[in-house]
């Protein structure tokens, strides 16, 4: 049996923001339009509505896609006439997934982990569009510490479910007291373990955090790099020894 680390992706390890950042500015400005930190506030704001309207149904992906970039065409300066939002959309998933961007010591913090626990295995599982997911990691240079990577895209179900992380059990072959979830997210991080009861740790905690502890019966919370590893390692040392 391993010490399986389960990290979630975005805002764990990498900044999903940050990426996005910079590839609606390539994409724009390779059109001829304008880009500032404000177009991109209201890209997210607009996309984020988007997204809730297809959560519900009321939108398909295509014209999720398709009305984004309408509305920032609209936004921009530059003459956008004549320009596929469409053509645009995928221009932009492509080189976000390009453009990896890591927290402030991920890199190092993945290392030491690889290097100092014994037995360590270190997953990926995040929600999310494969190819994103995939090609920002591999952009970083992350991939090396890996062992694997759970994209709900292709697992057909989504954390916080019990079906996402009893495949990832049958994945990797270990029960589930040798894993640990670590994670940004308390509605599919934590809510994720508790549901699957594996041991969880809340990373960069925010708000209530006694109360949230108590509601998704969190285990550890640490908020930062190196605190997180020291009680890591703390975690492998005593569940080895219960087992
Ligand atoms: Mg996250």
């Amino acid at each position: 049996m391993h010490n399986n680390f389960l990290f979630d992706l975005d805002q764990t390890l990498l900044d999903f923001h940050a990426s996005e950042y910079i590839a609606l500015g390539k994409v724009l400005q390779e059109n001829g339009l304008s880009y500032s930190e404000d177009i991109y506030k209201l890209f997210k704001a607009y996309n984020k509505s988007l997204w809730m309207e297809l959560e519900k149904g009321h939108i398909t992906r295509t014209e999720l896609f398709t009305m984004r970039f309408n509305y920032i065409f609209e936004k921009c300066e530059g003459d956008s006439t004549g320009l596929d939002p469409l053509k645009l959309n995928s221009d932009f998933i492509r080189t976000m997934s390009e453009n990896g961007v890591l927290l402030d010591g991920a890199l190092e913090f993945l290392e030491k982990l690889k290097a100092q626990i014994k037995d360590a295995r270190i997953y990926v599982i995040t929600n999310g569009v494969t190819i994103n997911a995939r090609g920002r990691i591999e952009s970083t240079g992350m991939d090396k510490y890996l062992d694997g990577l759970f994209v709900s895209e292709d697992m057909g179900v989504n954390k916080p479910s019990v079906e996402y992380f009893d495949m990832v059990l049958d994945k990797i072959m270990e029960p589930k007291e040798s894993c640990i979830v670590i994670g940004d997210s308390l509605s599919s991080d934590m809510l994720g373990a508790k549901n699957a009861g594996m041991a969880s740790m809340w990373f960069m905690p925010e708000g209530d955090v006694e109360t949230a502890m108590n509601e998704y019966a969190i285990d550890y919370t640490a908020a930062s790099f190196d605190e997180l590893l020291q009680i890591l390692e703390k975690w492998a040392k005593e569940h080895t020894a219960g087992i």
